[in-house]
């Protein structure tokens, strides 16, 4: 490897770091990016006059949303460094032992979810704080509080902090994509994902849905002499301790648990990459030191991916709601990580040339960690005489219609506006829950009254008031199944304009931008007339988004739709509802110091349009004071007279929660 490929590799890195810990979105699965980074720790390492200290393996974490307050840490969330074999965490701990004479050691289950930090003061949890880069975490205390094994109170009057893990359950995990499938929505790629995802939402409540959990394993500033007794003290204030951390003196005997619980892992209702040792004596542990990324005194011991052999019986396509033809094996059917695997993605076009599948190969398939097995390689030694190479098709196998490489992406798109499989898909979409939330138009409905001819659009939605005979023959459903679905396709007329957004199923466009999109244009008009400078000029959406985005409301068929649903009494940012159920309506509001996302003018003018008053200084009618950065004497005389302190967080929640 060469220094270019260093820098190239470090590009790329940057890359998986951002889907990973920013979008909660990755597009490698951890495996690969673990390689990846143990390959460019190594050429670091050969390559010393290329040290940067911005490189991605000096860093911890991602990036800190804006939607949420900034907390500084009052001591670094660090990453752990990785051993990936027994051998290695022999060495790693017999080096140890060597230089600080005999150790105990701490082995506990690295569990795959979102590290947490919990602030408490006078015994009451004041700040759920995420890792963020690891100086500078979110302010999640509201998500955190939705979680019911964190005490809110605890009987230790001084300030106290601990840290763990948020993770989602894996059964929560499976029912919430069982239902995303039935909805036609992507599925949620993995347990770790969803839980930084879910901790990093502006919505409460949705937090409080997907029913988090967490586990505790790190306690600041213990009054005990060592990790191990400070958990045991946590977990008599309350607090959840894993019940498999366990402390050894030999490290033979610490292999053979590191051994036990490996095989055990898929038991567990949580995902657990691996295991974490730590060495127990904190006094040892100041001595062994850290690195600015990682403690000395602790390591992640990575569980290998679990691999298995099987065949490739055939290769599909499917086709998602933007078209997009994704090619899938069927494998012949073969257990792999506690479950049946019958189906692999092989992503793209691509992927299938560059590993050289085809049909009827032995392939290796792993699944780690993600719910969709992938394949890995093929096993070239027992390729049959029979091996059929595939073809991508270049008609879709839907609807026939011409199937097209796009420039710059690896993905084929069916070019077929009126392709059957694109259209289910978007009615489902936009009728899912997350979006506009119809009830009673789920997939397997939409696709009974698309291919009856009753629903073709999403237009359509909003005819089937018209339906009803049909739909009642059709459905052998009763009146009043059909006066829900018809009152649920009614409210959803006055949604709100990110779920709308959300709703049109542009791609790259998920829950999060959508919010963002809706916050900042305000209306579908802006919508319409934006510019590709102010899309790029957002910071969460990226260069290949903002085309998309910019391209999707240029697009003459969608602004057809768009303007169809408004005739049909669509209207997701009716003005009259924004005062009527606004809290801001009749209230005096003042602010101050620096917001974010909107300039002095726009922000004002904004309020206005919420129906408050807006003033110029804090006196005692004043009802809230929306603050932003640097504020100074207005916070201060606000506070003095007990008024209302929202800072743009929590403005911006509001907004989410209200529509
Ligand atoms: P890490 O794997 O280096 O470990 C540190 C984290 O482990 C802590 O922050 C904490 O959240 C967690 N943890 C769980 N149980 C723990 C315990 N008992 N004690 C202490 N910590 C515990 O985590 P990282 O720095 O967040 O990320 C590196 C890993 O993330 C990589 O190894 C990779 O698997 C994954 N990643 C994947 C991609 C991708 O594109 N697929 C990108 C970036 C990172």
């Amino acid at each position: 490897m060469s220094k270019e490929q260093l820098l190239k590799l470090r590009k790329d890195i940057e890359i998986y770091q951002k889907e990973y810990y920013t979008l909660d979105s990755p597009s490698i699965s951890d495996y690969e990016y673990d390689n990846l980074f143990k390959k460019l720790q190594e050429l670091e390492e050969k390559y010393p006059e290329l040290y940067d200290e911005n490189s991605p393996s000096q860093r911890v974490g991602g990036k800190v949303l804006d939607y949420f307050e900034k907390v500084t840490h009052k001591e670094p969330m660090l990453s752990l460094e990785d051993v990936f074999s027994i051998e290695e965490l022999k060495s790693w701990a017999n080096k140890l032992v060597k230089n600080y004479g005999n150790l105990q050691f701490c082995v506990e289950h690295k569990i795959d979810g979102l590290a947490i930090s919990l602030r408490y003061e006078n015994g009451i949890l004041k700040y759920g704080i995420t890792r963020g880069d690891g100086s500078v975490g979110e302010n999640v205390t509201n998500n955190v509080k939705t979680i019911k094994s964190i005490p809110l109170k605890i009987d230790f009057k001084e300030d106290f902090e601990i840290r763990g893990e948020v993770y989602m359950p894996k059964n929560i995990f499976n029912e919430i994509n069982q239902k995303r499938q039935l909805d036609g929505l992507e599925l949620l790629a993995n347990p770790r994902n969803a839980a930084s995802g879910t901790m990093r939402q502006l919505d409460s409540s949705v937090v409080f849905e997907r029913k988090l959990d967490v586990y505790l394993y790190n306690v600041l500033n213990s009054d005990k002499n060592s990790h191990y007794d400070s958990l045991l003290s946590a977990r008599d204030l309350g607090f959840k301790i894993n019940p498999y951390t366990k402390l050894f003196d030999d490290i033979d005997v610490m292999c053979e648990y590191v051994k036990e619980l490996n095989a055990l892992r898929d038991s567990f209702n949580y995902e657990i990459d691996g295991l974490v040792i730590k060495v127990n004596d904190y006094s040892l542990q100041e001595e062994i030191g850290y690195t600015s990324r990682v403690p000395k005194w602790a390591v992640a011991y990575k569980f290998p991916a679990e691999e298995v052999e099987t065949v490739v019986e055939d290769i599909f396509i499917t086709v998602g709601r933007s078209g997009k033809c994704t090619p899938n094996a069927k494998l012949k059917t073969v257990k792999l990580a506690g479950t049946n695997v019958s189906y692999a993605t092989l992503h793209n076009e691509d992927m299938i040339k560059n590993k050289d599948v085809r049909i009827n190969d032995v392939v290796v398939v792993r699944k780690a960690g993600d719910i969709i097995p992938e394949v890995v390689r093929v096993n070239f030694e027992k390729r049959p005489s029979n091996s059929i190479v595939y073809e991508f098709p270049k008609k879709c196998p839907n609807c026939n219609g011409l199937v097209e490489r796009m420039a710059e992406e690896a993905h084929h798109f069916c070019n077929n506006i009126n392709c059957s499989a694109k259209i289910i898909e978007s009615i489902s979409h936009y009728a899912s829950r997350d979006a506009l939330n119809i009830e009673g138009l789920g997939f397997s409905t939409v696709t009974k009254l698309y291919n009856e001819n009753i629903l073709k659009s999403i237009a359509d939605i909003y005819r089937l008031e018209n339906k009803k005979e049909e739909i009642l023959n059709l459905e052998r459903s009763g009146e009043k199944s059909f006066n829900n679905l018809i009152n649920s396709i009614n409210n959803s007329k006055n949604s709100s304009l990110d779920k709308f957004i959300f709703g049109l199923g542009i791609r790259q466009v998920g829950e999060k931008t959508s919010k963002i999109l809706a916050s900042k244009f305000k209306n579908l008009e802006n919508l319409f007339n934006v510019q590709m400078e102010e899309l790029l000029q957002i910071d969460d959406i990226g260069k290949i988004s903002s085309k998309i985005i910019y391209d999707f409301f240029q697009n003459f068929e969608n602004r057809v739709l768009i303007n169809e649903l408004l005739s049909l009494g669509v209207n997701p940012i009716n003005q009259e509802i924004e005062i009527e159920n606004s809290i801001f309506n009749e209230k005096i509001v003042v602010v101050t110091g620096t917001l974010e996302n909107y300039s002095r003018k726009e922000i004002e003018d904004y309020l206005v349009k919420l129906g408050a008053k807006v003033s110029g200084s804090v006196s005692k009618k004043t009802d809230y004071l929306l603050c932003g950065k640097d504020s100074g004497s207005k916070l201060e005389k606000a506070k003095s007279l007990g008024v209302k302190i929202i800072n743009e967080a929590e403005f911006i929640k509001i907004l989410a929660e209200k529509w």
